[in-house]
């Protein structure tokens, strides 16, 4: 069985401005990276769009429609102070999102063993009908719910490291009992949610804030003792990982302080519990990273440890 990557040029189009950390030189890095000779085996694939049908199902449909009609066509419009669109933010989106489907058609159909979705825009911060914080469509949400939908896959798991709290990920899945996500993350930070009371309407959301500064040790005590053993006992049949890279020691918008290897222990956990419980069907979507070579060493240590999983 093999790793899956799904990407598309489209998702280099979105361009928030020059100054903007949220830039395509990220992806660009990634790519580069998993270029390299020690991923040879990773199999490329074209990120398709998401369907209308599929975004309506995290997304109300007005919303959709709201979105990518704001879609300047030339210069940018700006949906909050830091989430903002440019010309081909809408294919990017749609891109990005459709990865996350691709990606779990792929696992089902046992094409792959599990998948790593390089796109952007991310989507974490993507509530049901609110773009904020460089996401416009939560793309981990628009494939769990493609994967209980189309694949029968009701008990879906999203696991979330990357240095925010994903409060829309939590706000699509607190009131859904067969819903899972948990979040390894910094606290307080933006976007301010994410306290360890968040617990869901069945202990189905695991929060796990981090103090300012807490690196490996932190993490790792955090990963082992609460995240893991929750994430087993859920039993799901598809895990998504939302990988975010910024809270490596290097990146500039947060204060954890991650290590490179810290990427592929945590990959190399969470493959260990979806071979346990969920067949071992993962699929990992990339969320923030802002320091461009932390980013691109951790996104390799991430699919690497995919790719031997
Ligand atoms: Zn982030």
């Amino acid at each position: 069985m093999t790793t899956h990557l799904f990407t598309h040029p489209a998702c280099l189009d979105h361009d928030p401005g020059a100054h903007h950390p949220e830039n395509p030189a990220r992806l660009a890095v990634i790519l580069r990276r998993l270029q390299g000779p020690a991923f040879e085996p990773l199999v490329w694939r074209e990120a398709p769009r998401a369907a209308d049908e599929a975004l309506v199902r995290a997304h109300p449909g007005l919303y959709v429609q709201r979105l990518l009609g704001a879609v300047p066509p030339q210069g940018r419009a700006r949906l909050d102070a830091d989430t903002i669109l440019s010309p081909g933010s809408g294919e990017a989106a749609l891109h990005a999102a459709g990865a996350v489907i691709a990606a779990v058609d792929a696992v089902a159909a046992g094409e792959a063993q599990n998948a790593f979705c390089a796109v952007r825009p991310p989507g974490h911060h993507a509530e049901p009908d609110h773009a904020m914080g460089f996401c416009l469509f939560n793309n981990v949400a628009v494939g769990a719910y493609h994967a209980r939908a189309v694949h029968g896959w009701r008990r879906v798991a999203v696991v979330d490291f990357d240095v925010h709290h994903g409060n829309g990920t939590q706000a699509m899945f607190e009131a859904d009992a067969d819903a899972f996500y948990a979040s390894t993350h910094q606290y307080p930070l933006y976007p301010g949610t994410g306290a360890a009371a968040e617990r869901g309407v069945a202990g189905n959301i695991v929060n796990l804030p981090l103090s300012p500064g807490a690196g490996s040790r932190e993490f790792r005590a955090a990963v082992e003792h609460s995240l893991l053993p929750q994430l087993e006992a859920f039993r799901a049949d598809v895990l998504f990982v939302s990988a975010g890279f910024d809270a490596h020691k290097a990146d500039p918008l947060a204060g954890l302080a991650l290590e490179t290897e810290d990427y592929a222990w945590v990959t190399e956990r969470l493959a260990g519990v979806a071979a346990r419980v969920s067949q071992g069907r993962l699929v990992s979507t990339l969320e923030g990273g802002y320091d461009l070579e932390a980013l691109a060493d951790s996104a390799a240590a991430h699919v690497r440890a995919l790719m031997a999983a």
